[in-house]
């Protein structure tokens, strides 16, 4: 009985201390990342009571909770996605029978999926821009190279720019894409890998730069939305997060910077800027996967993008923010239930994005206010940006809906990015018509002119 009290202070102890994170942590274990024998579960709590015992479950052991982030976001009748590590697989499951709570694995053994694209990585080589492959991931160094050699390639309309520097000094590059225009134009911005472990959100941002640069000249539809906007698009946003996820831990999601002399690592930095920040969803703990960090925009990348923000942000008409995974476009808010002023119109602009996605593959995506859809989270760069005055502020969640979440096989890149290609088009169409109306406005105002003089000459000719 003395043992057990012992053994139970110690873990308390440790708990508070944010040990037990590290050592459960993949990449304290032995340097590298393996996921040898960990488990991702589906729970579903039914009631109340299941509901504080899942909770429960999961501070205790410090689980890596995929969705919602944080066990306060845990409620009834709503899925529970969470990775176990195999050193505490057996009592996890042992708890959630206790508390009478069923449980689905999702993934077996979580090693082996992420093996699969780490095995990929290994055969590449360096490619000119001709050869890219959009249908695999790559890292960071080769998507640096993309970037320059798509705006070398396209000198006249694609130019190369420096958003700042991330916390381990590498540059936040961005694509600037802008057609010659004697109108001032006004900024879509799109940014990708706001979190290191959907990789599936930088490849996309590279396929929409790629389907631009192919149909502008083309396509009449992209070639209008160019006349009157700038399309910006930084394809990584966390850097030094996703160049982790290639070297070390596939599955880390927060930025690189220092914690605590060193001993914790990483903000979330979709949840480091200047809204409600730190309230809802959100966590003081540097170990979790929620940090807030020490104050608002206390990050090097989140910093760059609010200065960015703050000098254009009346010339920026939509802001849209990729992420990964549940199918998803989000409106604001996400810390709070409250609505933004424009919400019918935002919700109806994502409603009819979800249905034009769901045309090219049949793919059923969601539409509503992040609160709503997925969770409450504070300080996130979609309502910084709307509480700014960007109306049209999305997040949009790729692929897929729980079978192989942020390890979404490269074989579903191609699918992914031309059903989001087709949502995301939708949205900015809309901006630019509202926007920029004159050509729409003035044939419909001819025509209806001219109707209205027809129907005059024959009424006169008749009387
Ligand atoms: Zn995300």
């Amino acid at each position: 009985m003395g043992l057990l009290i012992f053994f139970s202070t110690m873990y308390l102890l440790l708990l508070k201390a944010g040990i037990l994170g590290i050592l459960l942590s993949p990449q304290v274990l032995d340097g590298k990342e393996q996921y040898e024998g960990h488990q991702v579960l589906e729970v579903v709590p039914q009631n109340e009571v299941q509901v504080t015992c899942l909770k429960d479950i999961c501070r205790s052991s410090l689980l890596d909770l995929w969705i919602p982030l944080e066990p306060d976001g845990i409620r009834v009748r709503t899925k529970v996605h969470v990775r176990i590590p195999s050193t505490a697989l057996q009592s996890v499951k042992e708890d959630l029978l206790r508390c009478s709570l069923d449980f689905k694995i999702l993934i077996e053994n979580v090693k082996d999926i992420v093996g699969r694209i780490k095995e990929n990585k290994n055969v590449r080589h360096k490619r000119s821009l001709e050869n890219y492959n959009y249908e695999q991931y790559h890292p960071m160094e080769e998507i640096y190279s993309w970037i320059t050699q798509m705006a070398d390639n396209n000198k006249d309309f694609i130019t190369q720019h420096s958003l700042g520097e991330t916390y381990e000094l590498r540059p936040m590059q961005y694509l600037k894409i802008s057609q010659p225009s004697s109108q001032p134009k006004k900024i879509v911005w799109m940014d990708c890998g706001i979190h290191a472990r959907e990789w599936i959100a930088p490849a996309f941002c590279q396929w929409f730069v790629k389907e631009i640069v192919q149909s502008c000249q083309s396509d009449p539809k992209m070639k209008k939305i160019l006349s009157n906007v700038d399309v910006y698009v930084l394809p990584v946003l966390n850097i030094d997060g996703y160049t982790y996820t290639w070297t070390h831990e596939r599955l880390w999601r927060k930025s690189r910077s220092k914690y605590h002399n060193g001993t914790c690592y990483g903000v979330d930095l979709n949840r480091n800027f200047d809204v409600n920040w730190c309230v809802e969803g959100s966590s003081t703990n540097c170990s979790s996967n929620a940090f807030c960090g020490d104050s608002p925009a206390s990050e090097p990348e989140t910093k760059a993008l609010v200065n960015f923000v703050e000098k254009w942000k009346s010339d920026i008409i939509c802001y849209l923010s990729i992420h990964s995974y549940s199918q998803l476009i989000l409106t604001a808010y996400g810390y709070t239930t409250e609505l933004p002023k424009n919400y019918n119109e935002t919700v109806k602009v994502a409603q009819m994005a979800a249905s034009e996605l769901k045309k090219i593959h049949g793919t059923d995506y969601l539409a509503g206010t992040f609160a709503e859809q997925l969770y409450k989270a504070s300080g996130t760069s979609q309502d910084w940006l709307c509480n700014q005055g960007i109306d049209f502020s999305y997040t949009l969640e790729l692929r897929d809906n729980g079978t192989n979440q942020f390890i979404l096989p490269e074989d579903q890149i191609r699918p992914t990015c031309e059903e989001t290609m087709a949502a995301v088009m939708t949205i900015i169409e809309y901006i630019n018509d509202k926007y920029f109306p004159n050509v729409a406005s003035v044939s419909s105002v001819s025509l209806w002119l001219f109707t209205f003089t027809a129907l005059q000459i024959v009424l006169c000719g008749l009387y």
